[in-house]
């Protein structure tokens, strides 16, 4: 598991803003009773003194008898407490630390484990980061409709997509692997990048989905100006699984074609998983970038080949038509 850190920096902020507004909202509402209901306030007292209480029986050396007797004490207090307050119109929990999850107090752990509420906003954050907030609503494995494609087409496609598929569940073990998703615009490269890093995401990795532009520029941010701590940069090389949407569509000069080399180089060495998606064909690739980029993409991603009619052109007449 390796999450993105400012996703946990954010998280983790999040879960301390939580603690602090449950204490001080607690703060204020025992502030409130002290003046309305001085009896209710004494009997908080009392409850708060059963830990004291017990950890001084604890170090005289009293036994069971001792402790039973605090825990009735401090039931009676409680229930007596609650009557209170409901008789005079509060809610019986007014004088309880409202955590917003009741199974770690908003600490995120649960001993040494992680809370499900810290796993889910590290989920959410991912999502947020990752580029694809939007796409993943409506991309998924599940949505993808190989009724679009026919003949080999979709033989092709339907192992395509059983691949792709296998890898994203399997990613804990097979991080490391790569694949470079060509053929033509509309036939489903983009729905399935997004699928399989829904997945990885959901699985607790890191997954950042951005154009080949964005890419670049991010570079050029860093070495021109702008963005001097290169944070977007490391990202790219950080991440478990980094896709680059539309390679191809690009300016392509010695700075860019540096980039990128050094980009996929660095991810393979540091054995994490890329998936590139792009119009160009083989051909194509060998005769735009450098041998170092094509020996590489070549010798070290699998090639899933794309084939058939545009999905949203057919859409469209399926729509219309
Ligand atoms: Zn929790």
């Amino acid at each position: 598991m390796a999450y993105n850190k400012e996703d946990v920096k954010k998280v983790t902020d999040e879960l301390a803003a939580r603690r602090e507004r449950a204490k001080s909202d607690w703060e204020a509402h025992v502030s409130e009773i002290r003046t309305m209901l001085p009896d209710a306030y004494e009997l908080e007292i009392k409850i708060n003194r059963a830990g004291p209480r017990m950890y001084e029986a604890a170090l005289r050396g009293e036994g069971d008898k001792a402790f039973e007797k605090i825990i009735e004490e401090t039931a009676a207090c409680t229930a007596k407490l609650r009557k209170i307050l409901t008789e005079n119109g509060y809610p019986e929990n007014y004088l309880d630390v409202n955590y917003s999850c009741e199974k770690c107090s908003d600490t995120g752990y649960c001993g040494i484990e992680m809370c499900s509420c810290m796993k889910e906003a590290l989920a959410k954050a991912s999502f947020e980061s990752s580029g694809l907030a939007t796409l993943a609503r409506t991309q998924s494995f599940e949505t993808f409709d190989l009724s679009f494609y026919e003949g080999r087409d979709r033989d092709r496609i339907a192992k395509n997509v059983q691949l792709l598929r296998e890898f994203a569940k399997d990613f804990d073990s097979r991080i490391g692997e790569n694949w470079l998703l060509f053929g033509p615009t509309g036939l489903g490269k983009t729905h399935l990048s997004t699928s399989i890093a829904v997945e990885v995401i959901k699985s607790g990795h890191s997954v950042v989905y951005e154009s080949v532009n964005r890419v670049i520029s991010a570079f050029e941010d860093k070495r021109f100006g702008g963005d001097y701590s290169g944070d977007r940069v490391r990202k790219y090389s950080d991440c478990d699984l980094l896709i680059i949407d539309d390679l191809g569509t690009e300016v392509t000069n010695q700075f860019t074609v540096s980039c990128l080399y050094s980009l996929i180089n660095e991810r393979l060495v540091k054995n994490l998983s890329t998936i590139i998606n792009t119009n160009l064909g083989q051909g194509e690739i060998r005769d735009r970038y450098t041998d170092r980029i094509a020996s590489r993409l070549f010798g070290e991603y699998m090639p899933l080949g794309f084939s058939g009619r545009d999905v949203r052109q057919q859409k469209i007449e399926r729509q219309f038509g």
